[in-house]
């Protein structure tokens, strides 16, 4: 059987496989975050993956372009530094490239979630 979840990052539900426990960690295949199932049940709920910042947003960005098969540019440090930044600063990765810290801009931004990178070659 498969169950809903919704991924509290990019804001989208996807399905997975039970069985499913709480605790255990799901990747999200639209974001690649890292979340933890809180509740399972009827509808099962997950929150971010409990982690230090920087592992999280190395590990998100890794698995988000594993999943689309990207590669990362000579720039992959600085950006890592600038979402950094922005979530020491604004409480969330926020694209570094991006002047609105707003959800969608959350790394991967809605943009890149749907395959800007895959048309223009890059991400901004
Ligand atoms: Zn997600």
């Amino acid at each position: 059987m498969k169950s809903k979840v919704f991924c509290p990052v990019c804001r989208v539900s996807f399905l997975v496989q039970e069985p499913v426990q709480p605790g255990d960690a799901l990747i999200c295949p639209v974001c690649g975050a890292k979340l933890e199932v809180t509740e399972t049940g009827a509808e099962i709920k997950a929150r971010r993956f409990p982690q230090e910042p920087l592992v999280e947003i190395t590990e998100r960005v890794d698995t988000f372009a594993r999943l689309k098969s990207y590669v990362f540019n000579e720039n992959k440090s600085l950006v890592l530094e600038g979402l950094m930044q922005k979530f020491e600063t604004y409480g969330d990765f926020y694209c570094p490239c991006r002047f609105d810290n707003v959800p969608e801009n959350i790394c991967p931004c809605l943009e890149t979630r749907m395959n800007q990178v895959r048309k223009e070659g890059s991400c901004l």
